[in-house]
């Protein structure tokens, strides 16, 4: 495949935005070297602080048509890397180990081109979206009230995959990834001298019991052939007070699947359960629902264009007959607008998403500029 020719250009922004990683909320500076290296491509239009430190370029072609948008992720994970590279982490605990730094160059690298040849209709819109990561940021991008005026026909993303065949596009119809949503469940009951447990109201054992009764949940409620998933990933009670009965709780669990009315059972069945144990241990209950991504659906016609944009550009794609369990924030846009996300393969021996020793595949960046370029071709002429 020909190299793109802003490769070197598109490899030290990527390297500078591992530099400068910033957790979701705070891309300050993430969000102003996008800025600065957007604006040496004269944009026509510019969008800052979208829904948080979120930036929109908009690049109008010859004459009117459909809109166009790509998006990209510009927030990092609280994860320390162990890569010792010149460009690593300059914040400890923090690391762009999600690949969101390549995924950010790829549509930051449309710039250039879309500035010297405009396509010949419509226009494209290259979006940084913020907070992906707590699955805060394109909710907050699309209810800022200046994303109407961008709002697209089309809208398309990619995220870079550890442990698949090196730049291989994986995609299908329908569901891609999972909605999840984190479930946040409260006992209270009342402390009491250690001496003197009777007298007072322990969560302890509802503790226990809850946690042994939303292990065993999705199996009770699990599609033909779906995803339903519930992993705990918390759980606390009282104080480390030796003397001192406990007198609340707190268990957390993510809830998944890669179907809405699956994950809406999933949420019922959780509070039903936290509620009968709560009852029966004489304890009071309250939840609270956190960390809400939708179930991300491609359209079909999306997908048949990213398919045809692969096979000219000579990428293999294949198809997946499953959706992925993990969970993409971009499920907010593809419930609004048409569009698809992919997956591009790292490599089989990559490092995992989010492990200290991930850092973002410098080769893939020509080829998701290549993917998407391709896209703008086919959509916009
Ligand atoms: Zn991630
Ligand atoms: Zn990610």
């Amino acid at each position: 495949m020909e190299s793109s020719p802003d490769k070197t250009e598109l490899v030290a922004l990527r390297r500078e935005l591992h530099a400068h990683a910033e957790l979701a909320g705070q891309e300050v500076e993430t969000s102003r070297i996008i800025r600065t290296f957007i604006e040496s491509h004269e944009p026509h239009g510019l969008v800052t602080e979208l829904g948080g430190f979120g930036l929109a370029a908009v690049f109008e072609g010859l004459k009117e048509g459909p809109s166009l948008m790509f998006r990209a992720e510009i927030d990092a994970v609280p994860v320390q890397e162990s890569n010792d590279v010149d460009y690593r982490s300059c914040r400890s605990g923090v690391s762009h180990t999600c690949g969101h730094d390549g995924h950010a160059a790829i549509v930051a690298g449309l710039a250039g081109k879309l500035h010297r040849h405009p396509p010949r209709r419509g226009r494209v819109v290259l979006l940084f979206q913020p907070a992906e990561e707590t699955g805060a940021g394109a909710l907050d991008v699309l209810d800022d009230e200046r994303f109407d005026s961008i709002a697209p026909a089309w809208i398309f993303a990619l995220h870079n995959l550890p442990r698949e065949t090196f730049g291989e596009v994986q995609i299908r119809s329908g569901p891609f990834a999972a909605g999840s949503v984190g479930a946040i469940l409260r006992f209270r009951g009342k402390t009491s001298h250690a001496a003197y447990p009777e007298q007072g109201k322990s969560p302890a054992v509802a503790v226990a019991q809850l946690i042994q009764a939303l292990t065993a949940l999705p199996d009770s409620i699990r599609p033909d052939n779906g995803i339903a998933r519930l992993t705990v990933i918390h759980a606390r009670f009282g104080e480390a007070a030796f003397g001192t009965t406990p007198g609340e709780a707190e268990v957390m669990a993510t809830l998944r699947s890669d179907r809405e009315d699956v994950l809406d059972r999933l949420r019922e069945t959780v509070v039903d359960q936290a509620q009968r144990i709560a009852r029966a241990h004489g304890l009071e209950h309250t939840h609270s629902w956190t960390e809400d991504f939708p179930v991300t659906t491609n359209h079909p016609e999306a997908v048949a264009m990213v398919e045809a944009v692969a096979e000219t550009s000579g990428v293999a794609v294949a198809l997946r007959d499953e959706a992925y369990p993990w969970s993409e924030d971009f499920g907010w846009f593809t419930r609004r607008f048409n569009g698809a996300i992919f997956g591009l393969g790292a490599g089989h021996e990559y490092p995992a998403l989010h492990s200290p020793e991930y850092d973002f595949p410098d080769d893939l960046i020509p080829l998701g500029v290549v993917l998407f370029e391709g896209l703008i071709e086919r959509i916009l002429g």
